[in-house]
C-alpha cells in the first residue's frame, strides 16, 4: 500500500510513501504521518492511499515512519477548505493543511494518555489470537479509560501488545476525565425590541437549514453578544454545533466566562498560546461530543466541529483575522465560505464594520441588522475633543496630558471611580533623535526607528515626583532601545553616534511615559499599565485583569489591548492620549483603523452609567477623529468609501500584494522588475486586465536584513490576480536566485 502525502513546503505536489504493514489500518485520508523528506524528519498529511505507487512517484520510495498525533484526523470538510486556501491564497496544499491541522504538522501525544476499548466495533480480522484474547479481556474489564501500564497489568500482557492494539484501532486514546469546573449558570436575557428584530432573521435561517450571511452592526454595548448567545442556544437545541470567532486580544477571561455561564462545559476555547497538547485534548473532547461550541481567535475557524450549525465572527473588522504569514488567509472570509458550503448562517458583528462588509451589506450580499442603542438603556458616552494645539501651551513643554484631562482623572479618583487612559504605543518614547545631525536610532536589521524603553518594569512611587525626570538623557542607564519588529535591544547612547552631540531628544510618548507622568501627577493613585510588555508573562494578563475587575486600580494605562471587549462597571472616564497616532502610518487603511479603534475605546466608558470620553488630538477636523467623536459610522463610511473608490483601493478593487525580498538589494530589485514585466505582459492577454503598480520599495523597506520591493495588482474579479501570478511564476521565463523570496498576499489588508 502507498500513500500520497503533502508536506509543509512551498511545493505544489504530493509525495508518495510506502505504508508498512502494521500501519495500514491507521493510515487513511486526513491522517498525519511522520516521514523523511530531504533527509529531514517531517510530518505530513495523507491525501489518498493506493495499491500501487502511481506514475509520478520517485524511483526510490521511502516508507512512512509512523502515524503522527494518533487518533487525530483532518475531516473531509476541512480538507475541502484546505483545497480552497491553496487555490485562492496561492500556497501549497501542505502549507494550507499545516495551518488547518489542530496540532499543526507535528506529532503530538496526549500526556498522560489513557486508553479505552470501544465495545461496539468488530475486532479487525488481522489480530493474532493472543491480541484478540487480550482485547476481549479489556472489553470486559476496562470500560473506564486507564493508562497503558494499568491495562497491561489488568490483561497480563506486555505494553508492546497494548501498542499493537492501539495501532489496529481497537484501543482508543483519550484524555483523562477533567474535574468539572463550578460555574454559576445564567439564563438568557429578555431581548429588547431591536435585538428581537436582529435575532429573528437569524433564527429563521437556522430553522430553514440554509446559508445566509448577516452583518450585525450594533454600537458598543448594544447587546450583540446576547444576540449571538441566543442564536447559538437555538443551534444547540437542534443538536448542532457553533463557532464564535473573537479577536485574540478580546479573548479575555470575561468573554469566556460569559459563554461558560450560559453553556457550561460544552464550551471549548482556542487560542494561540495554547499548547498543541491542549489543542489535541480539545479535539478529543469535541469528537466525544463534550464540546459543542468553540470560541477562539483566528484559527478557530478551522475548529473540527461536526454538524456545524452557525458561525459567528465578532468584531469582524479586526485585522487579527488575517494571518500574517503563509497562508495569508482571512478568517472572516473563510467563515463565510465554511458557512456557505455547510448551508448554515454566518453572523458578522461589529460596531465599526469593515468597509468590505458594509459595502457587501449595502449591495445586498449580506443582510444588514442594526442595533442603534445600548442594550441596558444607558446613553452613549459624550466625547469631548481636546485640541492639543490649543491645550498644550509652550509652558507645558514635555507634558502629554492636558489640564482638562488631568482634572477629569482627579475627579474620578476622588469619587472612587476608574479611568482608562489609552495610547496605542508601548515603551517610553517613540524614537530617539539628534537635533543637530538629524540622526535617528534605527534597528540594524530592520529599517525601523527603535523605541526608547525604561528598563524597570514600572515607575515606583516617589521616584517620579518631578516632571523633568522625563529627560532620559540624565539617566541613560535606566533606558534602553528596542526594535518592536524583531525585539533587538541596544544600549541607550550617551551621545549621538553620528555627530557626538550629548543632548538627544526622545520624541513621542509611549505608555511607560504616560505612566510616569501619571505617577508624578497623582502620587496617591493606584496605576496599572497594560501593554505587551507588562502582560507577556504566563498569568500576567489574568492577574492584571483581576486587579482591574476587583477595583484595585484607579487608572489603567494601556495600548489597544484595553480597547476591546472590556466591560468594567467602575470605568466612567476614557482618555485617549493621542487620537491621531495611527493616522501617520502610510497605509490606505490608516483612517479606517483609527476610526474603529477610537470608537472601540470610547465604548469602554460608562457601560452601566454616565461616562465621559476625551480625545486629545492635533487633528480635530480629521474624518476619523470627527466621526468617532460623533459616534457616526454612516458618515465615516460615506467619506471613507468615496476616498477609497477614487483611489481604487478595496473594497472597490481586489488588491494583491507581492513582496520580493533579498539581503542583496540589487538582486531583489532585479527580480521584482522581471516579475512586474512578466505580469504586465501576461495581463494584456488575461480575461481581466489588471492595474499593476511597482516595483517600489515597501513602506517598511528593510526587515530582517532583507530589502523589500512591492508590486501591487488590482482588479475587479476575485481570482484574476491569483491566476495571473500562478501562470507567471510557473512560466519558464521566471527564475531567480535562491536567496530571493516572493511573498504573495491575496486580499492584502495593509501595505506595510
Ligand atoms: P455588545 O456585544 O454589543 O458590546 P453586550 O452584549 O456586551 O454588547 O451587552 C452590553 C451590556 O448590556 C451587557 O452588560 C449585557 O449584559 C447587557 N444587555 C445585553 N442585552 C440586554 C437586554 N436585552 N437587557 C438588558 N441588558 C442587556
Ligand atoms: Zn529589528
Amino acid at each position: 500500500m502507498y500513500a500520497s502525502v503533502v508536506l509543509n513546503v512551498p511545493l505544489d505536489r504530493a509525495f508518495t510513501y510506502e505504508v508498512p504493514e502494521p500501519l495500514r489500518p491507521a493510515v487513511e485520508r486526513g491522517v498525519l504521518v511522520s516521514v523523511t523528506f530531504n533527509n529531514r524528519k517531517m510530518v505530513g498529511c495523507v491525501l489518498s492511499t493506493a495499491d500501487d505507487p502511481g506514475a509520478g512517484a520517485a524511483a526510490e520510495i521511502r516508507a512512512i515512519a509512523g502515524v503522527a498525533s494518533p487518533g487525530y484526523r483532518i475531516s473531509e470538510e476541512l480538507l475541502g477548505i484546505g483545497e480552497f486556501i491553496a487555490d485562492y491564497y496561492l500556497c501549497s496544499m501542505g502549507e494550507a493543511l499545516a495551518s488547518i491541522a489542530i496540532t499543526g504538522f507535528r506529532d503530538v501525544r496526549l500526556r498522560p494518555t489513557v486508553l479505552y476499548a470501544p465495545a461496539d466495533a468488530d475486532p479487525p480480522a488481522e489480530l493474532t489470537r493472543r491480541q484478540s484474547e487480550v482485547l476481549g479481556k479489556l472489553r470486559l474489564n476496562a470500560s473506564a479509560p486507564a493508562t497503558k501500564s494499568a491495562l497491561a497489568e489488568l490483561a497480563g500482557c506486555s505494553s508492546q501488545l497494548i501498542d499493537k492494539l492501539v495501532a489496529h484501532g481497537c484501543l482508543v486514546e483519550t484524555e483523562p476525565v477533567r474535574e468539572p469546573r463550578e460555574i454559576a449558570r445564567t439564563g438568557a436575557l429578555e431581548l429588547n425590541a431591536e435585538q428581537i428584530q436582529a435575532l429573528d432573521p437569524i433564527l429563521r435561517t437556522i430553522t430553514g437549514d440554509s446559508f445566509g450571511a448577516f452583518l450585525l452592526h450594533g454600537v458598543t454595548g448594544s447587546g450583540k453578544t446576547e444576540v449571538y448567545l441566543q442564536a447559538m442556544a437555538e443551534v444547540l437545541a437542534r443538536g448542532r454545533t457553533a463557532i464564535c470567532l473573537v479577536p485574540e486580544i478580546s479573548l479575555t477571561p470575561q468573554t469566556v466566562d460569559r459563554f461558560e455561564r450560559r453553556f457550561g462545559e460544552s464550551i471549548g476555547v482556542f487560542h494561540s498560546q495554547q499548547s498543541r497538547t491542549a489543542k489535541l485534548a480539545l479535539y478529543h473532547r469535541i469528537r466525544d461530543g463534550g464540546v459543542r461550541i468553540v470560541i477562539g481567535a483566528r484559527s478557530a475557524v478551522f475548529a473540527p466541529l461536526p454538524d456545524l450549525g452557525l458561525v459567528v465572527v465578532d468584531e469582524e473588522h479586526d485585522g487579527s483575522y488575517k494571518q500574517g504569514e503563509t497562508p495569508r488567509y482571512h478568517a472572516r472570509d473563510l467563515a463565510i465560505l465554511r458557512a456557505r458550503r455547510a448551508g448554515i448562517p454566518v453572523v458578522l458583528g461589529s460596531a465599526t464594520p469593515s468597509l468590505e462588509s458594509y459595502t457587501n451589506a449595502l449591495d445586498g450580499k449580506y443582510s444588514l441588522l442594526k442595533l442603534g442603542a445600548r442594550a441596558a438603556g444607558v446613553a452613549m458616552p459624550v466625547v469631548r475633543v481636546l485640541d492639543l494645539s490649543r491645550e498644550l501651551t509652550e509652558r507645558s513643554g514635555d507634558v502629554s496630558l492636558s489640564e482638562p484631562l488631568v482634572k477629569a482623572v482627579r475627579e474620578r479618583i476622588d469619587r472612587g471611580e476608574q479611568s482608562i487612559l489609552f495610547l496605542n504605543r508601548r515603551g517610553f518614547s517613540n524614537f530617539l533623535f539628534c537635533p543637530s545631525c538629524k540622526w535617528v536610532a534605527k534597528c540594524a536589521e530592520d529599517d525601523i526607528a527603535m523605541t526608547v524603553h525604561r528598563k524597570s518594569a514600572r515607575a515606583t512611587r516617589g521616584d517620579t515626583n518631578e516632571l523633568d525626570l522625563f529627560a532620559a538623557q540624565e539617566q541613560p542607564d535606566k533606558f534602553s532601545l528596542r526594535c518592536h519588529f524583531c525585539g533587538r535591544r541596544e544600549h541607550y547612547p550617551s551621545k549621538c553616534p553620528n555627530c557626538g552631540r550629548e543632548e538627544l531628544l526622545t520624541i513621542g510618548s509611549g505608555t511607560q511615559r504616560i505612566e510616569e507622568e501619571l505617577a508624578a501627577r497623582f502620587p496617591d493613585a493606584r496605576l496599572l499599565r497594560l501593554d505587551y510588555d507588562t502582560t507577556s508573562g504566563r498569568d500576567a494578563w489574568l492577574r492584571a485583569w483581576n486587579r482591574m475587575e476587583s477595583g484595585d486600580a484607579d487608572i489603567i494605562v494601556g495600548t489597544q489591548m484595553i480597547a476591546k471587549g472590556l466591560h468594567l462597571e467602575k470605568v466612567t472616564l476614557v482618555g485617549v492620549v493621542l487620537a491621531d497616532v495611527g493616522l501617520f502610518i502610510p497605509d490606505f487603511r490608516a483612517e479606517e483603523r483609527t476610526f474603529s479603534l477610537l470608537t472601540q475605546v470610547a465604548g469602554r466608558a460608562g457601560r452601566t452609567g454616565a461616562g465621559d470620553v476625551y480625545f486629545q488630538t492635533w487633528m480635530p477636523g480629521h474624518t476619523a477623529v470627527r466621526c468617532a467623536t460623533a459616534h457616526d459610522y454612516e458618515a465615516f463610511y460615506r467619506e471613507e468609501s468615496r476616498r477609497r473608490r477614487e483611489a481604487g483601493f478595496p473594497p472597490f478593487s481586489r488588491l494583491t500584494a507581492l513582496t520580493i525580498s533579498d539581503q542583496d538589494g540589487e538582486k531583489a530589485l532585479k527580480a521584482a522588475r522581471l516579475l512586474a514585466s512578466l505580469l504586465r505582459r501576461a495581463s494584456s492577454f488575461a480575461p481581466e486586465r489588471l492595474r499593476i503598480n511597482g516595483p517600489r520599495l515597501a513602506p517598511l523597506a528593510k526587515l530582517g536584513g532583507r530589502l523589500r520591493y512591492r508590486i501591487l495588482l488590482r482588479g475587479e474579479r476575485p481570482r484574476s490576480a491569483g491566476q495571473l501570478i500562478r501562470r507567471v511564476l510557473g512560466d519558464s521565463d521566471w527564475s531567480v536566485s535562491g536567496s530571493t523570496r516572493v511573498a504573495i498576499d491575496v486580499d492584502a489588508l495593509d501595505l506595510m
